[in-house]
């Protein structure tokens, strides 16, 4: 693997919906970074992203979203409101980076602050060591370089979700409307994404099947089938016909509870976080994926603005620092409130207490009246 001279570069860990966006939000203010990514090719797994306004405004700055409008039509609402391939937006964002950006089968084994300079070093799994000047962590929910913050482990919610596919060759008869059905402990979601195409996700409290299904598409299936049973019937035949190679089950929720995102550092010397590295939070709101958007824009401005970067990346160390605190106090306040809401809706969903859903409702309804206020947040300009 050749990374090239790392002592003047950004270093960029994972390629994932995070990781391509920073590095292209950099990219688009001049400053070059390279993205180590341990696959072998880029990650799209997930099935399909819905992305609210405020990720589309993330993606307008990152000069990528009339693209990805294209691709999938807009769900009544009263903003901006579409479902993506997992597929589309990380292949536009990777194909919008300088070319050799992204640097396939570089897994990093860890990352430390070299003890007289506190300058970052990298040990990548095949034994490389790289000395960069900067590393962002995107490298997802069990973060390796959160490490070197003494970032916990994230907690999990025992909520399973599958989501996937189906198409209808003669068309839906769906609209463009987002529906949500609930029956007891189990909710199903439905967004059609083009005429012919919907997709839906399926929440429900963990069965002790989901480990062994995870792997296996057709047990999914048969999972899932199981999990509507007594659903509408146009909702069964959609989980009976969806198209087996896009299920995807995600056995925990997983989740950085809100206070100890408050509590610990993003920030060990020019070593950060973003995305899920940062901040995962339950799928509830369906925000994860854009508030790694809006990381990325914040971050590249912070970085830009502070340095007054000019395209070799150059910026004195203590620069660099000034710049990854104020990314990390900008995005700490947006990031908060958002965990503090998914982990209500998810406690809700979880506990067996009566006392706590109760406890929950209130708190959800005095802290967030306006249930969907997080879709307004704007990122600003890159
Ligand atoms: C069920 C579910 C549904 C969701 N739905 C939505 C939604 O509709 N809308 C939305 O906005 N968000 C949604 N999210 C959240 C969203 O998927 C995440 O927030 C988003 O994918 C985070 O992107 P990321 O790049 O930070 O992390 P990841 O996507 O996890 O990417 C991390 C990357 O780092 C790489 N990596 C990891 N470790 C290393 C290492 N040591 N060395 C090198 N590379 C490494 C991985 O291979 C991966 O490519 C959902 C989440 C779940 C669980």
């Amino acid at each position: 693997m050749e990374i090239g001279d790392t002592r003047e570069s950004i270093v960029i860990v994972g390629g994932g919906i995070c990781g391509l966006a920073t590095a292209l939000a950099l990219h688009r203010k001049g400053i070059r970074s390279v993205v180590l990514e341990r696959s072998n090719r880029l990650p799209a797994t997930g099935v399909a992203i819905i992305v609210h306004l405020n990720g589309w405004r993330a993606l307008d700055q990152l000069g990528v979203a009339s693209l990805l409008r294209q691709t999938s039509f807009p769900i009544l609402s009263k903003e901006e409101l579409r479902v993506l391939k997992r597929t589309d937006l990380i292949s536009v964002l990777a194909d919008n980076l300088p070319p050799n950006t992204v640097r396939f089968g570089c897994e990093v084994h860890s990352v430390k602050l070299n003890p007289g300079t506190s300058s970052p070093v990298l040990q990548l799994q095949d034994g490389t060591i790289l000395n960069p000047k900067v590393v962002i962590g995107c490298d997802g929910v069990n973060s390796i370089v959160s490490n070197v913050m003494g970032v916990k482990a994230p907690n999990i919610f025992r909520i399973c979700v599958i989501r996937g596919f189906t198409r209808y060759p003669d068309g839906h008869e769906f609209g463009s409307e987002f529906t949500l059905t609930r029956k007891d402990d189990t909710q199903v979601g439905r967004l059609p994404m083009t005429k012919n195409l919907v997709y839906w996700f399926m929440t429900r409290k963990h069965s002790s099947q989901d480990s062994a299904a995870s792997k296996d598409q057709k047990l999914i299936r048969e999972l899932g089938v199981k999990s509507v049973e007594g659903f509408p019937t146009s909702t069964i035949e959609m989980f009976q016909n969806c198209e087996l190679e896009s299920l995807h089950l995600t056995e925990y929720v997983r989740y950085h509870a809100p206070w100890d995102i408050l509590r610990k550092p993003s920030r060990a010397g020019t070593v950060s976080l973003a995305g899920d590295a940062m901040h995962t939070m339950g799928p509830f709101l369906a925000q994860g994926g854009s508030a790694a958007l809006e990381d990325a824009v914040v971050l590249a401005r912070c970085l830009a603005q502070k340095t007054c970067v000019n395209p070799s990346g150059r910026g004195t160390k203590l620069m660099v620092e000034e710049a990854l605190d104020q990314y990390v106090k900008e995005r700490k306040t947006r990031v908060l409130r958002l965990s503090l809401q998914t982990y209500l809706i998810g406690k809700m969903f979880h506990t067996s207490s009566q006392f706590v859903k109760l406890i929950c409702v209130v708190l959800l309804a005095i802290l967030f009246s306006e249930a969907h206020g997080h879709t307004h947040y704007d990122c600003g300009s890159l």
